[in-house]
């Protein structure tokens, strides 16, 4: 513990509630009768770390919590300094009279992106092209070492959005627009929480999770929303109630089976068509929050506010508190300021307009999270862990994501993978930039171009694995010889709003990353490199590519994506959204009537030589074998049965939305086997693999 100790009357000596052998409840209930007014407001306020205006303020208004969030003032860049800091801000805690240790929260979404030299997994988007639940669990597991290693208790992550129109911003926070394909990345939470029974949380590489943004952030509708930039993100949601549960609560009630700790509401509105309400914002929705997350689906964590987004609900400020308490929640982001929402909550809690019964409730929520991480009987960080941070071993977890999210959209002649013995000529903005690999949400809230932190660029993991390399990031001079052309294009970083401002919220490249393009696949073969958070408009320049990768935003190993360039390990990545031809069509998602997208909901080539052990009974055998055919020349045939087959299987999933026991690829298969496009398949199967 830090040496440093104010001078404070400490009452808890001996209290039962400090008793760790007592359960939990018991504790909760102990501490909870001895609590003022206050300092049960307190527990319900989150305050940014850099607007707190005297350290004293801890104690001074009891604060439940502190966060350093996105539009945080610089955080510290190395993990000493982290834990430092956050122990400097427990002890003012331990100086209350009942010492009720602060819980300290980031935005830890890929990775402990917060701190420079961590180890960066993919983007929940490339996470969800690999239709791998371990991949999921074990990124949340390496996160979760990082993170508690620098003294972090919470983690505001995972993003369960089902992200349906891919002009909004975030789409690259979320794992597809698939809820079955959401719900089946929620080992994530396992991965963060711990794994006995759902949660591990003493443990000193554990966080508690958050599932958010509950409900509908990824249902916004194009244009509907408020002011500037924030055209679709923060938005409303207008569904039925039918489309409400099966697209975008569908994921939520595993989450809470799961035991994730806490749920962030979403700042969209959302309107139900047909209620008669209109559109209301989600912190003032007392029907969802605690109607349906906490009765009907029986969450018994706790919900904090998302940054803000109190304010954003119509009246003054004490009916926004007012409104946002009532509706259900327990902890308000509120994060500057802390003093009026502390003296607002009290007053109205004085006039009666929020129940003493539900502060109770409230704060009983808070403390047993706070019990179930050991924060009473450890307050301080325990750094033992930090060795692990941006260690080999968690750089193997993330090369291994990125590997298996890269999606091969198009392979004609078997150009991938590539061989040691080509001379290669890489090429784009986006070939050498660990900045825009690793997207929003790194080191910064919006992330940023360039060096920003530690890690394998695409350029250097493609030097590495293959043999000749020649680079150029404008694709100046690229004749001379080059037996194939890498160009990697695609987004700049951002964490919310639109997205790609600098690309005026269109999906279609820059005009240099087009003339790159141009350029290369004129002079050579090629293989172009989408790096970016959702899909760019590529259409018109398809036929003069030959292969084509959507690598997603794949974080700080590019080792993993020149691993299945270089043919190490085999693309198996599938397309977590639609990959539309035009903007007109978004938006666009499996299932819609008039589905006729660029590449469909599931594609993705693979680069496999053989049919895997379970053969055509998998949806990975039926890809191999069209990819099979393709490689031998047979490339109409090949895609065309893939494309029928996966849409089959689309339609299926697509069936599979409407029902709430949706899983998706599993009875598919069966229909794949017995379904006519099945013998063909299995026949060339066959025929490639004997060849
Ligand atoms: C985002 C949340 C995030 C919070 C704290 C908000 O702007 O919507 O996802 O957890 O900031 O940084």
């Amino acid at each position: 513990a830090p040496a440093e100790n104010p001078q404070v009357v400490i009452d808890a000596h001996g209290l039962p509630y400090l008793d760790a052998k007592l359960p939990v409840k018991k504790r909760v209930a102990d501490l909870l009768s001895r609590l003022s007014p206050a300092e049960k407001a307190g527990q319900m306020t989150q305050a940014e770390r850099g607007a707190l205006t005297a350290p004293g303020d801890i104690a001074a208004y009891d604060l439940g919590s502190l966060l350093s969030g996105g539009g945080s003032t610089p955080t510290p860049n190395t993990p000493a300094a982290w834990a430092k800091m956050i122990d400097g801000f427990q002890l003012r805690a331990q100086a209350t009279r009942f010492q009720i240790p602060l819980i300290y929260g980031v935005d830890a979404v890929h990775g402990h992106n917060n701190l420079v030299g961590a180890t960066i997994l993919p983007h929940n988007i490339g996470i969800g092209a690999t239709r791998d639940p371990q991949v999921a669990h074990d990124a949340g597991k390496v996160t979760a070492a990082e993170v508690r290693a620098t003294g972090i208790p919470w983690d505001f992550a995972p993003c369960l959005c089902v992200a349906r129109d891919e002009r909004w911003g975030r789409t690259y926070e979320s794992f597809g627009e698939d809820p079955a394909l959401v719900e089946s990345m929620e080992t994530v939470i396992q991965g963060l929480q711990g794994a006995a029974d759902g949660r591990d949380l003493k443990r000193n590489d554990k966080v508690l999770a958050t599932a958010k943004h509950f409900v509908g952030d990824g249902g916004t509708e194009f244009g509907s929303s408020t002011t500037g930039s924030y055209t679709i993100d923060q938005g409303v949601t207008k569904v039925t109630r039918q489309e409400l549960e099966a697209v975008h609560l569908a994921p939520y009630q595993d989450a809470v089976d799961r035991g994730v700790g806490t749920f962030m509401p979403s700042y969209s509105s959302l309107d139900i068509l047909g209620d008669g309400k209109g559109a209301v914002k989600m912190h003032a929705r007392a029907d969802m929050i605690n109607g349906v997350l906490k009765d009907r689906m029986g969450f018994d964590g706790f919900v904090i506010s998302d940054w803000q987004a109190i304010d954003q609900i119509p009246g003054d400020y004490a009916s926004d508190v007012r409104t946002s308490i009532n509706a259900g929640l327990d902890m308000i982001m509120v994060p500057y300021a802390y003093k009026d929402f502390h003296a607002t909550l009290l007053d109205e809690v004085r006039a009666g307009r929020v129940s003493e019964k539900r502060i109770d409730d409230a704060v009983s929520r808070i403390l047993t999270q706070k019990f179930e991480l050991g924060l009473f009987e450890k307050p301080y960080a325990d750094t033992s862990g930090a060795s692990a941070i941006g260690s080999a071993k968690h750089r193997a977890v993330a090369r291994e994501a990125a590997a298996e999210s890269q999606v091969l959209l198009k392979n004609a002649g078997g150009v991938l993978p590539l061989k040691k013995s080509q001379k290669v000529y890489v090429a784009g903005s986006n070939a050498d930039d660990i900045g825009n690999q690793t997207g929003g949400w790194t080191v910064t809230w919006q992330g940023s171009s360039g060096d920003t932190t530690d890690g394998t660029t695409i350029l250097e993991g493609v030097r590495k694995a293959g043999g000749s390399v020649t680079y150029s990031k404008d694709a100046s001079a690229p004749t001379g010889g080059h037996d194939v052309g890498v160009v990697v294009v695609g987004e700049t970083p951002y964490a919310e709003g639109v997205g790609d401002v600098g690309n005026g919220n269109d999906l279609a490249l820059t005009a240099a990353d087009r003339a790159a393009v141009d350029t290369v696949c004129g002079a050579m073969k090629c293989v172009v490199l989408v790096v970016s958070g959702r899909p760019q408009l590529i259409g018109d320049q398809l036929g003069d590519i030959d292969a084509l990768v959507a690598s997603w935003l794949p974080g700080t190993e590019g080792d993993g994506v020149a691993d299945v360039l270089y043919g190490k390990r085999a693309f198996t990545g599938q397309l977590p959204v639609t990959w539309p031809k035009s903007e007109a069509q978004l938006p666009i998602n499996v299932g819609d009537s008039a589905y006729d997208p660029q590449f469909p909901y599931g594609w993705g080539l693979t680069t496999l030589t053989k049919v895997p052990s379970g053969g055509l009974a998998t949806l990975k055998g039926l890809a191999v074998a069209a990819s099979l055919a393709e490689r031998a020349g047979a490339e109409e045939a090949g895609r065309a049965i893939v494309g029928k087959a996966r849409l089959i299987v689309q339609q299926k999933v697509g069936q599979g939305i409407t029902s709430a026991v949706a899983k998706p690829f599993a009875d598919a298969d069966h229909l794949l086997l017995t379904g006519r496009y099945a013998r063909a398949v299995e026949k060339l199967a066959a025929a490639y693999t004997a060849a």
